[in-house]
This record gives structure tokens, sequence and C-alpha cells, in this order.
């Protein structure tokens, strides 16, 4: 077995010749030699098989997946913590599959990110994340825009305990990094919004727990994204997922029982600036599990394992169109999608923007939720169980994160609100948010993320403080800051959105911070890409910057209505 053959090339071959092919996937044995795969990682080995066997060169993060699966790698992981040893890259790519980041060089330690369902979680479980938090991390955690929590600054021998300690309270961390699929979002307000068609959280919880429980559905080619959306006053920015489920009412006479689906879109990925788009295919209640799981299955097998840059589902739906796509699921399901023309689908109540900060009655009588603002999604320890006791005592002991970085205590009762906003802001903290504070988004950057050109959360809150004394916005304004390309605060959808970029102060190479800045980005109805305005605006110089585009917005616009579409 020689010649021009690269080891992994060397390994197929030993397989080959022994009578295994690449629709048997094959693994290398320690002592040489290959071995057929079963079980549930066989889909994986099988398309890893059939990369190799095309001479194409499978991705770094693919060989670390191929040479040992995390988990079956936990003994190792305790090794390391015990010995307070920072992870190698291959191992910080595995430590991601418990949810565990290492975040060198911005921050010498690990920052933990949970998996909630629907973002709902008991108050006693936010206050146990508090002291999670208090033991092992920084005493702070963010609210994320997958309506998630997320800790940091964990010292490596700090990190299986932190993992166990988050299973302790009934939550868990596994799945929320690496190419997994992610947390699964779902309507903030699901079970309590007025308006709602649908209580999202019976979805999201059963996709959740299957995805928990499912090993094959870890180590796609890529990370994964799945959203409920149940038509609530709130926006879960479904659109942006990679499968967007969307509750709609379907009308009678178009060959589809009349009553509520889900609508499926496919391909979300609004950094590569792509919405999920509506296959025409909706989707029985029931089925919206078996749905995803096939689609993530044919994902699995045609996913580009080569091309970081070309591993998400919109690429598999680029390639191939929409139609051979869902061909390719209605194979593996065994049966064939309903499909209902546009008009089948009666308009969806309208969202609105401001619903996720102050109080809204909801559907029960006499009960409202109250929307917290959060400073970009940061809280201290001592505000988390300060929250978490105004919802035990006030609300009805849930929590509900949004997207939108900020968290509702939901079932507050009438005669009880005024003490809540009292209470809550006595915790530093407020009910209310002006125009621009209310939509404004920031990814972690460079305090704490390697890929950031920027310091993302401090730049976005100098913009507002700068704005919000001198434009008075009267309608609801986006404005989102993001590090680097990877988008994690999606500034393609921001009404205004920064991107961060080094820029060059002089002619020796030396750069500061900086964005290019874009405007008139939207979601739901109004998804639109944002589209580039300035380069290279010197981070010192975006609050003037943003404060001229909002002027420009409010002298230029007809009504108050228009957005910077
Ligand atoms: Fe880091 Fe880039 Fe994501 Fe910001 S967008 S958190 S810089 S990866």
């Amino acid at each position: 077995m020689s010649g021009d053959f690269t080891l992994e090339q060397k390994r197929y071959l030993e397989g080959f010749v022994s009578g295994i092919t690449a629709a048997r996937a094959t693994r290398a044995k320690p002592g040489g030699g290959a071995e057929v795969v079963k079980g549930p990682d066989a889909e994986h080995f099988a398309a890893q098989d059939a990369v190799i066997a095309s001479g194409k060169k499978l991705s770094d993060q693919e060989k670390f997946k191929r040479e040992e699966h995390p988990f079956d790698a936990y003994g190792r992981f305790k090794e390391q913590a015990d010995a307070n040893q920072p992870p190698k890259p291959a191992d910080n790519f595995r430590w991601r599959y418990f949810g565990l980041f290492y975040v060198a060089p911005t921050q010498s330690s690990y920052m933990c990110r949970l998996r909630i369902a629907n973002g709902i979680l008991k108050h006693w479980q936010f206050s146990g994340v508090a002291d999670v938090a208090e033991r092992h991390g920084g005493h702070y955690a963010h609210v994320t825009t997958r309506a998630n929590l997320q800790i940091r600054e964990i010292e490596p021998k700090s990190a299986v305990a932190v993992v166990e300690e988050i299973q302790d309270l009934g939550l868990c961390s596994r799945g929320s990094g690496a190419d997994n699929i992610r947390n699964v979002t779902g309507t903030p307000t699901a079970g309590i919004d007025p308006q709602e068609l649908l209580d999202t959280r019976p979805y999201a919880r059963e996709w959740h727990f299957h995805i928990l429980n499912e090993r094959a559905l870890y180590g796609l080619p890529r990370k994964f994204n799945v959203a409920y959306d149940g038509a609530g006053l709130i926006p879960v920015l479904e659109e942006t997922n990679d499968i967007a489920f969307q509750a709609v009412e379907v009308k009678e006479g178009f060959g589809a029982e009349p009553g509520l689906w889900f609508r499926l879109a496919l391909g979300g990925i609004t950094g590569h600036k792509d919405f999920a788009r509506d296959t025409g295919v909706i989707v029985k209640l029931a089925d919206a599990t078996k749905v995803a799981d096939a689609i993530v299955r044919v994902f699995i097998a045609h996913g580009d394992r080569t091309d970081r840059n070309k591993a998400r589902l919109k690429y598999v739906l680029d390639a191939w169109g929409f139609e051979k796509f869902l061909a390719a699921v209605e194979e593996k399901l065994g049966a064939k999608f309903v499909r209902v023309p546009p008009e089948a689908v009666a308009p969806r109540p309208a969202f609105n923007r401001a619903a996720h900060i102050g109080v809204y009655p909801q559907k029960q009588a006499g009960l409202n939720w109250i929307g917290v603002a959060l400073k970009l999604g940061k809280m201290t320890v001592a505000q988390m169980r300060g929250l978490a006791k105004i919802s035990a005592e006030l609300g009805d002991g849930d929590i509900r994160l949004t997207v939108w970085q900020n968290l509702l205590i939901s079932g507050v009762r009438d005669e009880n609100i005024a003490l809540a906003k009292a209470a809550i802001a006595a915790l530093g903290l407020s009910t209310d948010a002006n125009a621009i504070r209310s939509g404004l988004v920031a990814c972690t950057g460079a305090t704490g993320c390697r890929f950031a050109a920027a310091h993302t959360k401090e730049n976005a809150d100098e913009i507002a403080a700068w704005c919000e004394e001198r434009v008075a916005l009267d309608t609801p304004v986006n404005v989102h800051l993001t590090g680097c390309h990877h988008s994690c605060a999606q500034h393609y959808i921001g009404d205004v959105g920064l991107i961060g970029a080094r820029v060059a102060t002089n002619d020796d190479g030396d750069t500061v911070d900086g964005y290019h800045v874009h405007v008139g980005g939207g979601f739901g109805p109004d998804a639109t890409i944002a589209r580039e305005v300035f380069r290279d605006v010197k981070a010192e110089d975006a609050p003037r910057t943003i404060e001229h585009v909002l002027k420009g917005y409010l002298a230029h616009r007809k009504s108050a209505d228009e957005s910077f579409l």
C-alpha cells in the first residue's frame, strides 16, 4: 500500500482492498488497517469516506471528528481539567461538543454556552446559573442572540465542574458549539401571547430532546440552526435559521386540510446574505421533528466537508436547487410533502418591534409579561438572583430569554406591575428603553472573541450613549454590531449594521478598531440584506457617523412608518 497517497487515502484503500467501500463507512484502527463503522457515526464516516475517495481533502475539523468522537473522550477532557491544562486546537474544537469554548488569546479561559429549549427556564435554574458563574466564572452571564445564556472566564480546572453543575440544574450545554445543532429558539411569549397562532414550546422541546439523545445528529458538516415561530408579538428571527418552522393558518380549498400547519423555509444564513426561503411545503405540527431529522440527515450526507465557508445548508440548496433537495428529504421520510401555493396561507399577525421591553398584557386576563432591558445582554450574578426572586415571587416562575439579548418575566399580576418594575429598577436594570437602546444588538467582540476586529459591545454602548442625547427617534431602530464575518449579531438585518474592520492609521500597517457601515436591513416581512454605505470608519468616529445616518433617515422619510429600506 504505497504511492503518493495521503495517510487518509491509504487508510481508505486498505479498507477498500478488504472489501469495504465508501458506502460502508470505515475508520482507521489504532493498530493499522480499517474497520467498518456501524451505528450512529456511520452516516458521517460514509460522507467523509466519499470525500476521501474523490481525492479531495477533508477540513481540519472533519479530521478531528474522524480521529476521536468528543463524546468518547470525556475521560481525557476530565484529565485536562484536573491538570488545569488549556486545550490544543483539536481538543478546543472537540470540547465545544460539551459547550465549552477556549477563547484565548482574548481571554485565557473557557466560555460555556448552555442550551435552553425555546429560551425559557425556571427561576431556580436561572439563579443556579448565577451560582455557577460566581463559583467558576467571571461573576456575570450574557443573554445571547439565540435566546441562550453564556458564562465566561472559566479556568480550565473548572471546565468539567461547570458542565456537570449545569446538568445538576436540569439544564445542559451539550452540542451548543462546534458542528452541531444549536440552541432551539421559539417565540419567547409562547403560551402567553394574545395574538399567537401556536404555543411553540412543545415543538421546540421535542426537537431539543431529540437532538440531545440522537448521537447521529452531532458532528454535522457545520453548525445548524432551527427555529419555531408561533406568530407572537415578539419576532424570533426564524428566517435567519437553516430550518424555519412558521405557524400558519391554511385556508380551505387548496388541497390540504384547513387549519394550523408549519410553513417550512430553508437555508437562512444572513452572514452569507441569505434568508431562509419558503419551500412551498407545509408540515403537520406533529411531524415537525420527523421532518427536521430527515433534513439534517440529507445535510449530513451531502454537506461540504472540505471547505468550512461552503459547509452550511444554504450551499447544498444553492448547488441542488430546492426541488432536488426536497425530493431527497421525501425519500428519507418515505412520504411526499404537502405543498400549497402562497395564497393558501392566511396573512400572519404583525409583530411589534418594541414588545420585548416593558409591560404587555398576556392572553390570560390580569397577567402581564415585563421585558427587562439588559445592557447588550450582560447581567451580574446579583442581578440574576434578583430577577429570579422577582420571577418566583411576583411572576409565574418562568424567565424567558429573547433573541434581542434580553429577558421577560411573565405571569405578573396587574396589581404587582408597579412593585415588579420598582424591584427591577432596584437591581440597576430598566423596563424602559429608548428607540435606539431597545434594538441595540452586539456580539461578544474583541473583549472575548479572537475573531473580532473591534470591541463591539463597548462601541455599541458608546454609539447609543451619543445618539440618544442627539437624535429624537420616534420609532424603534435596530443597530447591530458584529465583530467579524461570522456575523453573530446579524449586521445584515439591522436598520443600521456595523461589521468590525481593522482601519489603517498610517502607511506602516498600524490599525485601530473600526467598522464598515451598512443600512437598510430588515427581518420578517421586511427581510432585506443591508447595503454598505461607509467603509473603514474608525470606532471612535462611529457614534458621529451613526448620528448622521439616523438624522438623515429622520429628515428624508415620508412618514414615521417608513423604514430604512
Ligand atoms: Fe466573534 Fe465574529 Fe461572532 Fe463577533 S461575530 S462573536 S467577533 S465570531
